[in-house]
């Protein structure tokens, strides 16, 4: 999400908030875009990772995934501090994809 008061015709990297933590896009923090300027932090798609694994397999979202604006009936994860930031299952798994394929991201699976 941009940060509130940004320009959107010039938008600057620390405009850019993670929709789940709120965290600041930064050099060494990577950012996977999603639909209509939602993003995720590389730091939550760990936890989303984590979180939707340890899920027992019937959890089913009812909601929209803010990643693919899609209601899918599969695990998601909500974040702790704004339970309308929600991620399907799929969602997380493409984003951890492009993470694990940014070499310069540093970025790794748990
Ligand atoms: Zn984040
Ligand atoms: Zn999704």
């Amino acid at each position: 999400m941009l940060r509130p008061g940004a320009d959107p015709d010039n938008v600057q990297m620390s405009d850019v908030l993670c929709d789940f933590c709120h965290a600041m896009w930064t050099a060494d923090l990577p950012f996977v875009e999603g639909h209509q300027g939602h993003v995720i932090c590389g730091r939550c798609v760990r936890v989303a990772c984590l979180e939707v694994e340890s899920v027992e397999g019937g959890a089913e979202s009812t909601r929209q995934c803010c990643m693919c604006l899609e209601d899918r009936p599969e695990p998601c994860w909500a974040s702790p501090l704004d339970a309308q930031a929600r991620i399907c299952r799929r969602c997380i798994e493409m984003a951890a994809d492009a993470l694990e394929g940014d070499a310069e991201s540093g970025w790794q699976r748990p």
